[in-house]
């Protein structure tokens, strides 16, 4: 039995072709960006699959699930995501299944990762489990016994979209001082830029702000640069602040922090656990371990989606 899952990002959708065992077969990568709407690509999604299938020499996949910034589980749409080219309600299962006459699943990109996270990585086992994702956006998923929160719509745990600071950064739901506006890769970037105003003579301040990413600033952290290290460490508090809040909803065993912005690791682990700490409420006694996906960057959502696709949870 075969199994697709997809990653469908702000940047780049993953695409995974899955043996029964939760293993990759093969992967193709598209850049999202380059579809300003969603029948293109929903058709390039389904060029990808039939290739993947064609070279492995695979008639039949039994599902697919699919992992998507506003995702719905319940309806299978694509509900106004903010990272993505087109807007409106974007009815993906019907659209793919029209196409491929497969079972289609679809379900918020954190969701996905996190089920990823418990059947396949580091959560295995753990029932009640909090998942940050921190990229292009910030999504958010809660597991609570065993089972991905949905709330009354299908959008329990948006927690990217959480407010730290009323009047603070513009965030691109529309909203101010989301979460998302400060833990993103463009949050980072902009933690960053400020800062470099008050440092003009700072080594990053040579780069165009344009070409700042948080890997340059990770790598100008991990070589001693203040400002840098200072942009992580800011990160991490506003990242425990946003810990704490979420472990008040669900009491979880663990936070799971995943996502390209990880590579950064204990320059951003550190401080978020440091100002967890500080702002944990008292009535949690059990230590609450913050942890990184132990699944492969861009794994995690991929295997996710796809073991969603034959489950019910
Ligand atoms: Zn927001």
């Amino acid at each position: 039995m075969y199994i697709i899952g997809i990653d469908l990002g702000g940047t780049n959708t993953d695409i995974g072709l899955l043996g029964d065992s939760g293993v990759v077969l093969a992967r193709k990568n598209l850049k999202t960006g380059r579809y300003f709407d969603a029948q293109s690509l929903v058709n390039a999604m389904v060029e990808v699959i039939t290739k993947l299938m064609f070279d492995n020499n695979i008639e039949k996949v039994s599902g697919i699930g699919i992992g998507v910034p506003c995702g719905n589980y319940y309806d299978g749409s694509i509900d106004d995501a903010a990272n993505l080219n087109f807007r409106g309600k974007t009815p993906l299962k019907t659209m793919m299944e029209e196409q491929l006459n497969v079972p289609v699943v679809v379900t918020n990109d954190a969701n996905a990762a996190l089920y990823g996270e418990m059947i396949f990585g580091g959560a295995k086992g753990m029932e009640d489990v909090v998942m940050f994702t921190l990229g292009t956006g910030v999504g958010g998923a809660i597991a609570t016994k065993g089972k991905i929160l949905y709330g009354s719509d299908g959008f329990a745990g948006e927690l990217g979209h959480s407010i730290l600071f009323p009047n603070g950064r513009k965030c691109t739901c529309g909203n101010r001082g989301c979460l998302e506006a400060y833990a993103s890769i463009r949050g980072i970037v902009q933690t960053c830029a400020e800062m470099l105003q008050q440092y003009p003579n700072n080594e990053l301040a040579r780069i165009p702000i344009s070409e700042l990413n948080p890997k340059t600033i990770a790598d100008a952290a991990h070589n001693g640069n203040p400002v840098a290290i200072e942009t992580y460490r800011r990160t991490g508090e506003w990242m425990g602040i946003a810990i704490s809040n979420a472990v008040v909803f669900s009491s979880p065993q663990a936070i799971f922090i995943t996502g390209g912005i990880l590579k950064a690791g204990d320059l951003l682990i550190q401080p978020a656990k440091i100002s967890f700490s500080k702002h944990k409420l008292y009535v949690y006694k059990n230590e609450i371990p913050i942890l990184t996906s132990q699944l492969n960057e861009n794994d995690a959502a991929i295997l996710g989606a796809a073991a969603l696709s034959n489950s019910k949870i």
